[in-house]
């Protein structure tokens, strides 16, 4: 089954709305971690989310969710781009003891501490150019409330999501009222009243039925009344860009001391990627060479040609 996201737009009502499904993508990003169930559903319902805000939004460059916990699960991130190439990952703290049914504040706001941060990173920075960043408190107690609350808060903009996500596939629909048009009182109301009826039945989606049921079945299930304008789909894929650089770098701002010790006691350094699970192996050399070499792009080079 391909990954698919479908947007759609109500005719003669101002809403607009998305359904996706992620089933390669979402098992590629299991393939090399054992979460625990409860993990499962919160990173799988991000990662829906994720590609629907970005499909959502016209900005080309990357978006980099970020659920930052103060309970057993310490991060949470999903980047997504503007072609939706997404990876995600999961970092829980250790010996962390998760039930099947933990909830969202269970495992990421036990103490009141959860944050919530999106980056939008432009493709084509100027120099000196920021990636733009909003950080709030982890406001709602699931992934779709906590993001509903933060598109009300930072765009004004009315919006819904209905994820969920298992060991198999990861789905999700956002709906999102279209800003006033302004106009007479009654068309105002007429607004109102469209995406209400929207958000309704929306809200006839059960979990169960998300999670077992392909897309086109849902919308035709949920929207058969309605005239809805539908555009070509988009077709998210997990991707990693993870190079030997930028893992070099990451050595490069432990710092040399750090890193010499920890040569020292390991004999070699071995980093595995978070999001793909890729090896990189830095031996004694590779490390010196870091800290010495007069750019970053030479240092990290893989040393293969050069030693042997
Ligand atoms: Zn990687």
């Amino acid at each position: 089954m391909t990954d698919t996201l479908q947007k759609f737009m109500f005719e003669h009502a101002g809403v607009r709305g998305e359904m996706v499904e992620l089933n390669d993508t979402w098992q590629q990003t299991l393939a090399r971690h054992t979460y625990p169930r409860a993990v499962q559903t919160i990173l799988g319902e991000l990662m829906a989310a994720s590609a629907l805000l970005t499909a959502n939004l016209k900005f080309n460059g990357t978006m980099i969710m970020q659920i930052h916990g103060d309970g057993p699960v310490k991060l949470l991130v999903v980047e997504c781009d503007a072609e939706l190439k997404m990876r995600a990952t999961a970092k829980l703290s250790e010996h962390a003891d998760i039930a099947d049914h933990a909830t969202l504040s269970d495992l990421i706001h036990a103490h009141g501490q959860g944050r919530f941060v999106i980056t939008l990173d432009p493709n084509d920075k100027m120099p000196g150019q920021q990636a733009y960043q909003g950080i709030v408190p982890l406001d709602g107690d699931s992934i779709a409330t906590v993001i509903e609350n933060y598109m009300q808060r930072s765009e004004q903009l009315d919006t819904k999501l209905w994820l969920a996500a298992d060991a198999q596939v990861s789905r999700g629909m956002l709906l999102q009222k279209l800003p006033k048009t302004g106009g007479a009182e009654a068309q105002v109301e007429d607004e109102t009243e469209a995406w209400n009826h929207a958000v309704m039945l929306g809200d006839t989606l059960k979990q169960e039925e998300l999670l077992s049921t392909d897309i086109a079945t849902l919308m035709h299930r949920l929207f058969w009344e309605e005239t809805l304008r539908v555009f070509d789909p988009l077709y998210p894929q997990f991707q990693c860009n993870c190079t030997r650089e930028k893992v070099g770098n990451m050595l490069k701002m432990l710092g040399e001391d750090e890193v010499r010790t920890a040569i020292t006691e390991l004999g070699k350094l071995d980093i595995n990627c978070d999001f793909c699970g890729k090896h990189y192996g830095f031996d004694p050399v590779d490390c010196a060479q870091l800290f010495v070499a007069p750019t970053v792009a030479e240092g990290t080079q893989a040393p293969a040609e050069i030693k042997h």
